[in-house]
């Protein structure tokens, strides 16, 4: 089976009523480069840009963020690579920030994400460096997590476009135009007022780990209430597809990139809800196109808009069982 579906590397994931769908790859480290492209990835939908903090003492210099994204940009050879600036804080331990006063009395809901970029401004500046240094190197896009605000979405293009202005001014090449900068959709404000935020956003990305979380109010690393982390609770549901519409309204891209999109039983009703552009772990990709080529879009609209209409999870679940059987 394995080889069968490595053989789909070259083949478009296209729906049986020919509708495009474009598969991308979640990458962590720069090694996973070589994985992403062997299952046939489009580009880099979400680099996690973390690791460049983790293990280690002090702040990574412009240089080794600079080499680290060139390395991953070359490996994935002019395919584009969409870049997320530093996510730390809540769940995720960054060592290098340790003297950060990042702890507080609820770390998810603290300062975190964007909000911790925004507030130490020399992290945000040498990664945005970094960043646009590395854009000179294959197609690149900037995305920002856990934004709730179209203010932090301003003061961020206000500072890429100073540090874009001091690079030009040294002779460093860079990106001509700027790159796309858009914004993680993972906090249900964020979603509700998708509309605001997609005037100051050049695209989204649907962040659904963080986004049933937050809608839930469920630690994703919480094992006690880990029953009822649930993607497919209606509430999760709807802000997706306002998103979604939202983004179509605005006339700017979107995608899906946290796990739902790499699993073959959401895929039918994320291709329902209008998503066009999923981002997965690399080991995902050939399932995941192996399912589009089964399916037919006008029909999981019609399923999409049938569950839409249910306020149970645990029916939401039982209807996309019952549509998924037909394909095991
Ligand atoms: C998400 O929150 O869904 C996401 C893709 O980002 P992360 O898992 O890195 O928080
Ligand atoms: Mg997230």
């Amino acid at each position: 089976e394995v080889h069968a579906l490595t053989r789909l590397r070259n083949v478009v994931a296209i729906t049986k009523d020919d509708q495009r769908v474009s598969l991308q790859a979640n990458v962590e480290l720069p090694r996973e480069t070589g994985l992403a492209v062997a299952n046939g990835a489009e580009g880099v939908g979400l680099l996690r840009t973390e690791f460049l903090f983790m293990n280690r003492e002090q702040l990574p210099t412009e240089q080794e963020q600079y080499e680290a994204l060139a390395e991953i940009i070359d490996g994935m050879s002019g395919r584009p690579v969409t870049v997320r600036t530093l996510d730390a804080g809540g769940e995720k331990l960054v060592s290098a920030l340790g003297t950060l006063p990042t702890d507080c009395p609820n770390p998810a809901l603290g300062l975190r994400a964007i909000r911790l970029s925004l507030k130490h401004r020399d992290i945000l500046e040498t990664q945005l460096r970094a960043i646009l240094r590395a854009s000179a190197h294959g197609p690149l896009r900037i995305l920002l997590p856990m934004v709730t605000t179209p203010g932090e979405v301003r003061e961020v293009r206000k500072v890429l476009t100073e540090v874009a202005k001091g690079l030009k001014e040294q002779d460093v090449r860079i990106a001509d135009p700027l790159p796309p900068l858009g914004i993680m959709i993972e906090v249900p404000g964020a979603a509700l007022a998708a509309d605001g935020l997609a005037k100051v956003a050049d695209f989204f990305a649907i962040g659904t780990n963080d986004l049933t979380m937050y809608t839930l109010a469920i630690d994703r690393a919480e094992e006690q209430v880990a029953y009822l982390y649930n993607p497919l609770h209606p509430a999760v549901l709807k802000l997706i597809s306002m998103t979604v519409e939202a983004a179509r309204r605005a006339h700017i891209p979107v995608s899906v990139c946290g796990e739902v999109a790499g699993d073959v039983n959401y895929l039918p009703l994320l291709l329902g809800l209008g998503v066009r552009d999923l981002s997965m772990s690399s080991n995902a990709l050939p399932r995941v196109k192996n399912r589009i080529l089964k399916l037919n879009m006008e029909e999981v609209t019609r399923r999409a808009e049938a569950i839409m209409t249910q306020n149970d999870p645990s029916r939401i679940a039982t209807m996309l069982e019952d549509y998924n059987e037909r394909y095991t």
